[in-house]
């Protein structure tokens, strides 16, 4: 019988000659978890926990097939199985039903290797060199390199495999013009340009044979200048078809393209028409990807016929749950992933081990156990931010009798600023979460309660825990205290009035995301494809070469003149995350928001903001000045509560403000929260 809310969720598909019990796949999501000493222990609890969760099928983070293809993860000899294998039974114990295939991922000349290679030696503008232009021999050991790659996952218990042919890799590179500069064979025409995809799918088929499922990713839309045509989309994926792929997973990116694809200021499912365009050419199941983080879009992408199959890659971190919770009705307990990428792709991207903001056990499954406490303890919680929130949810899951406080009148602390942000609305997703929790769990919220330390020794607890975040910190500048000189706080809040001219004191994550409040206009672009498609020069309808081609971005502005300032002399934003810093960068110039760097602040008085940067005076004739210049923890009543002898405990921002974010606030309550 079908699903009462999410029927085409919990549609079974057939995929070449196997069934999927649903519509949701766990996307390809490199973890680094294939590089650490114990990996198939750490893969297969982490695929495990997302199989009990309720996934139809997984596909792994890339695995290289030859060593030129990256440093990562490889599968190019039989000594390299047992590891698969380890993970493949896992998988299959825990669900027969549920599917495992393994992407094939040759990084190509982006690859972190010494010598990357390529159809020919033009440098992506994200790689440090140029990539050594393959000859007849080169391109065949490559292929050959996939076919075996391909036979050794049959060996490794996969049930499939899939074929990265986008994102900037090796094959991708192949396929564009602007990369594949060859006049032999494999370069040229569209005909030549394709053949190496073409002839990696058919030698990977025949390493596999007909049984095991064979998905190829396509850059749908690549967003690149000077991308692929929409008729070499179609033309591709016909060819592929013909070929014998059982499924086309359609992707939206070269990792060297500057339109965001996945970033929380994407709006949600944003690509999922594309696919829906090319689903109406073939008749093998399309799979559809990006900023889908919640059972009613993908159940609306499924609908509207867009998509076959919808994958998720970063929600299942957030959540391994997400689909059992879809099915049981309980979608108010999805741990919602908000985009935001700062354990996940900034991670990978910084050589660390993947986990996820918002689940700080995600790639953590054998090193943090949620289990029931032998001994249950009267816990006081200071302070409903990230940090309070996290632990106070998860010592009450495992038993402990939590009474939660905050002087304020909602839980959230600082978030409550941040999804008032244009672009971080997916900030209200996470406090929807922790406010279920604490009903789900039984804790004792109390709001609006400033608590001090003679009540909470007077009531007797066997811990108090200290959240109690940050204080702004204040600056020793001539006229701080002009009236022209106001908080973010106040400004996000909307206390301050801001004017037409002004500067920002402080160019963090914060002084960027006031910068954003105060220059936007009109509807945030996250919530409207066609802003943001407008603002990042995409064209949806007619589809220029790579989506972009041609297409000029229109930025609204509100018309303030803004200067956001740093003492330091390093690029403004350099600090911000690795993989959405440049979008905000970006965003602001275009906005002309100024961004100076190497600036003194002198004093503040009628006449404006008086610096000297790099040395020179300068009057800034501004009407407003935001102080956005970090902040100090908010610790004295951890001191007077350690000052009693009572059993006490610090974290999040009253911990360590400087650099603190959320991510590091979640993790810190959450390692605490598993030992009290
Ligand atoms: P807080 O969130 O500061 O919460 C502390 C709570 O304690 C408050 O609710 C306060 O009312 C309460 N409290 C204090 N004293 C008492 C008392 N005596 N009694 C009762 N209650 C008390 N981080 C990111 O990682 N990514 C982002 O994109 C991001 N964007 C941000 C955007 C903005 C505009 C802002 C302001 C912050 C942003 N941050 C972001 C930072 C992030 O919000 C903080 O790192 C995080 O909130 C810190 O959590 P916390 O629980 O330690 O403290
Ligand atoms: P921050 O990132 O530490 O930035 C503080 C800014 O103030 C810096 O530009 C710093 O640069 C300046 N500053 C520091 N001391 C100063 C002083 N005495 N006088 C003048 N300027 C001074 O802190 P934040 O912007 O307040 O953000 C707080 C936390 O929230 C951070 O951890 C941040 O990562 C997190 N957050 C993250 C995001 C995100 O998108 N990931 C967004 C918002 C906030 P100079 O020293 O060079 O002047
Ligand atoms: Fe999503 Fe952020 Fe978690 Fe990555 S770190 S999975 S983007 S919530």
């Amino acid at each position: 019988m079908a699903h009462s809310k999410y029927p085409h969720i919990f549609a079974p598909l057939q995929v070449g000659h196997h069934l999927l019990k649903n519509r949701i796949i766990m996307g390809s999501m490199h973890s680094g978890l294939e590089d650490v000493p114990n990996a198939a222990e750490r893969l297969s609890a982490y695929f495990v926990e997302r199989v009990r969760g309720g996934v139809g099928m997984i596909i792994t983070g890339g695995i290289t097939p030859h060593a030129s293809g990256g440093k990562g993860a490889k599968l190019s000899e039989l000594s390299e199985v047992p590891m698969h294998r380890a993970v493949t039974d896992a998988v299959h114990a825990a669900d027969p039903q549920v599917k495992i295939c393994m992407q094939i991922l040759h990084s190509g000349s982006i690859a972190n290797v010494d010598e990357p290679v390529g159809p020919s030696p033009v440098q992506s503008r994200i790689a440090r060199q140029a990539p050594v232009e393959l000859d007849a021999d080169g391109i065949e050991e490559q292929i050959a390199a996939f076919a075996n790659c391909a036979a050794l996952a049959k060996e490794a218990g996969y049930d499939g495999v899939e074929v990265i042919g986008s994102a900037g890799y090796l094959i991708s590179t192949f396929l564009v013009e602007k990369t594949n500069q060859r006049n032999d064979e494999w370069g040229g025409s569209w005909e030549n340009r394709m053949r190496f995809a073409i002839e990696v799918v058919r030698r990977v088929r025949i390493a596999i044979g007909p049984d095991m499922i064979l998905i190829f990713r396509i850059a749908a839309m690549d967003m690149l200048q000077g991308g692929l045509a929409w008729d070499e989309v179609v033309s591709l994926a016909k060819a592929l078809e013909a070929e014998g792929v059982d499924a086309i997973s359609t992707h939206f990116c070269w990792h060297e393209s500057q339109v965001p694809t996945i970033a929380t200021m994407v709006p949600r499912a944003a690509f999922a028409g594309v696919t829906g365009r090319l689903r109406k050419e073939v008749s093998v199941p399309l799979i559809t990807s990006n900023r889908i983080n919640m059972p009613d879009i993908a159940e609306a992408v499924l609908a509207r016929g867009d998509a076959d199959l919808v994958s998720m890659a970063r929600p299942m971190l957030a959540d391994p749950e997400l689909v059992n919770k879809a099915f049981e009705d309980r979608v108010n307990e999805i741990n919602t992933c908000i985009g935001c990428n700062q354990a996940c792709l900034d991670h990978t991207f910084t050589g660390q081990t993947v986990s996820c903001l918002v689940n700080a056990r995600a790639c953590r499954e054998t090193e943090i156990d949620i289990r029931p406490t032998k001994t249950a303890k009267r816990i006081a919680v200071v302070g409903a931010g990230p940090a309070g929130l996290a632990f106070a949810t998860i010592a009450a899951e495992r038993g402990h009798h939590v009474t939660l406080f905050d002087a304020s009148s909602a839980i959230g602390g600082q978030f409550n600023l941040a999804r008032k942000i244009p672009g971080k609305e997916e900030f209200d997703e996470t406090l929807r979460y922790f406010g279920r929790m604490i009903e789900v769990h039984n804790v004792d919220l109390r709001l609006n309660t400033r608590v001090t330390a003679d009540a909470l020794i007077a009531a007797g607890y066997d811990e108090v825990v200290v959240a109690t975040g940050i204080t702004p910190r204040s600056l020793k500048i001539d006229g701080i205290d002009h009236a022209k000189a106001v908080s973010y706080f106040d400004v996000i809040t909307g206390k301050a009035v801001v004017g037409q001219k002004v500067a920002i004191i402080g160019a963090g994550g914060i002084g960027f995301d006031v910068a954003e409040l105060i220059t936007h206009a009109g509807v945030s672009a996250a919530l409207d494809i066609n802003i943001f498609a407008k603002e990042w020069g995409i064209d949806f309808e007619n589809h220029p070469r790579g989506g972009v081609t041609g297409v000029e971005p229109v930025v609204a502005s509100n018309g303030r003149e803004v200067f956001l300032l740093q003492r330091k002399a390093s690029t403004v934003g350099k600090g911000l995350g690795k993989t959405t810093g440049w979008a905000h960068r970006i965003t602001l110039q275009r906005r002309g928001v100024h961004m100076l760097a190497g600036v003194e602040y002198v004093a503040i008085d009628d006449a404006g903001l008086h610096i000297r940067l790099n040395g020179t005076p300068r009057l800034l004739d501004v009407d407003t000045v935001i102080i956005c210049a970090g902040q100090e923890p908010a610790r004295q009543l951890y001191d007077a509560l350690l000052a009693t002898g009572q059993s006490t405990h610090l974290i999040g921002g009253a911990y360590e403000a400087s650099e603190l974010d959320a991510k590091r606030a979640i993790k810190q309550a959450t390692e605490l929260a598993v030992v009290v």
